[in-house]
């Protein structure tokens, strides 16, 4: 050691390796892999079981402990020295979209499985318990609800309603977590996950351009947008496209087509934060010949704050209700509405000063996509560390991130775990 090292803190980010992290990723990418470079690992099929068997093994290879619960989120733990402290959580999920790639998830997991392996090498050792989580059935593909093994660890959703939960064979998630025991023994699986955890600090790639785009090497998100997606039905008449003159017709897609078009126009946001997109058109009754009569669409309305939700809003009901003025009748539903979730500004700092000190390019962000993380801001203070990823492409064969990308984010997450985990 030279002399500025004696002096210097043991951060825990230096003993993260980038070849170990990559590596991993290359094993982990082999259950269920798909041609050309991309996986298909649904919630609790056997390339999930596969994956979560991998890091069983690894985590008993460092002598760390494993748990389950039940709904089968899988718990890596560095014991702390004061076992009744509440522990601090940092993970995410291993199962894919249908043509998935290599680190949506997994890139969450695989570095909370590193900070546990470098604080390890170091032999630092911390009041608080650090645990490494893999939770359950992030994606929603096979079973439905998606985000389910954080929302019922969180109590959002209930356990026993989400055990009888079937995917389109019949098969139930309490049936298809009865092949979790040949990876973990009943002696192992014994704690039973309880109190709030003391933190949760996810990590993930970013799953859109802004961090790519600004040159931003690690992304501090500020928190999740919220959703409100609605319905909307126009109702015309049918006729004969031949006879029926312009004058006398109720064209529901003439209709439909100006509406649509006046709400692109009403909810354009000039700083390009909001997001309206209508991804669903259908016309009724479909004959080439036919004048529609009635059309259905979907509007998906996103934005990380609720005031400004509250406003576009007012604007697409005031829009609906100019549309229905004309021929044409139309009714509008709200179909759901998930507020904001915010992140915790402290973590937030603590992200911040971590990457300052690494040297890495660092951004405030909100979180486009879902994640794991919105189930914990009422349990306890949360965050989450982005990392780029290639044009921003995700749940996507192509998707791709770089290795010391993925490096320094896991060694941001190395120095805020180890703080959270020391105080
Ligand atoms: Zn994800």
């Amino acid at each position: 050691l030279t002399a500025v090292d004696r002096h210097a803190p043991a951060y825990a980010s230096r003993s993260v390796q980038e070849q170990r992290l990559w590596q991993r990723h290359l094993e982990i990418a082999r259950f269920g892999a798909i041609a050309p470079a991309g996986v298909n690992r649904q919630a609790l099929t056997a390339e999930d079981m596969a994956a979560r068997a991998a890091l069983v093994r690894w985590a008993r290879a460092r002598g760390f402990s494993i748990c389950t619960d039940h709904i089968g989120n899988l718990f890596i733990t560095l014991e702390g020295t004061e076992p009744a402290l509440a522990p601090v959580l940092t993970g995410s999920h291993l199962d894919t979209q249908p043509r998935g790639g290599h680190f949506d998830g997994v890139f969450g997991v695989l570095a909370a499985f590193e900070v546990l392996e470098a604080f390890a090498d170091l032999g630092i050792k911390m009041p608080r318990s650090v645990q490494a989580v893999i939770w359950t059935n992030e994606e929603g593909v096979r079973f439905a609800p998606g985000l389910m093994g954080s929302g019922v660890y969180s109590g959002a959703l209930s356990l026993d309603q989400m055990l009888r939960v079937r995917d389109a064979d019949g098969v139930s998630v309490a049936e298809a977590l009865q092949s979790l025991s040949a990876i973990v023994t009943q002696s192992e699986s014994g704690t039973q996950p309880g109190s709030p955890p003391h933190a949760y600090l996810e990590a993930h790639i970013e799953q859109g351009p802004i961090l790519e785009s600004q040159g931003a090497v690690v992304g501090i998100v500020t928190g999740i947008q919220g959703i409100r997606l609605y319905e909307v039905c126009v109702s015309g008449e049918e006729g004969h496209a031949g006879t029926v003159p312009a004058s006398a017709r109720r064209d529901a897609l003439r209709a439909s087509i100006h509406l649509a078009d006046q709400l692109y126009l009403s909810l354009d946001d000039p700083s390009d934060t909001l997001r309206f997109t209508i991804g669903r058109f259908s016309v009724e009754p479909g004959g080439r010949s036919t004048i529609p009569a009635a059309v259905q669409f979907n509007i998906d309305l996103r934005h990380p704050l609720t005031t400004v939700l509250d406003d576009a809003e007012q604007r697409l009901m005031a829009a609906v209700a100019n549309a229905a003025n004309g021929r044409c009748s139309v009714a509008i539903q709200r179909v759901l509405a998930r507020d904001p979730t915010l992140f915790d500004a402290n973590i937030g700092r603590m992200i911040e000063k971590s990457a300052h000190r690494n040297k890495f390019a660092a951004m405030s962000l909100p979180s486009g996509a879902g994640h794991d993380a919105m189930m914990f801001p009422p349990l306890c203070p949360t965050g989450m560390i982005f990392i780029p990823c290639k044009g921003g492409v995700s749940h996507s064969v192509r998707e791709a991130a770089t290795a010391d990308h993925m490096a320094a984010g896991t060694k941001v997450l190395a120095d805020v775990i180890q703080q959270l985990a020391s105080a």
